[in-house]
């Protein structure tokens, strides 16, 4: 994974990823899938700024 990414609040260049499962998984609001996707987040470690959040499987929100 790329960390060259810098937090705009507070310009700390430490990002951590977080992920997001159970009551963080992000389900498609149409289609049949049972199961949702795990949220990654990447997050400022100084402030806690959420710079990003993504789904890992982004292929089931067609
Ligand atoms: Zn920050």
């Amino acid at each position: 994974m790329e960390n060259k990414k810098e937090c705009p609040i507070c310009g700390c260049k430490e990002i951590g990823e977080g992920r997001q499962i159970a009551h963080g998984a992000m389900f498609p609001l149409k289609g049949f899938f049972k199961t949702g996707s795990e949220v990654i987040a990447e997050i400022c470690t100084n402030c806690g700024h959420i710079i990003s959040m993504r789904v890992k499987y982004p292929e089931k929100f067609k």
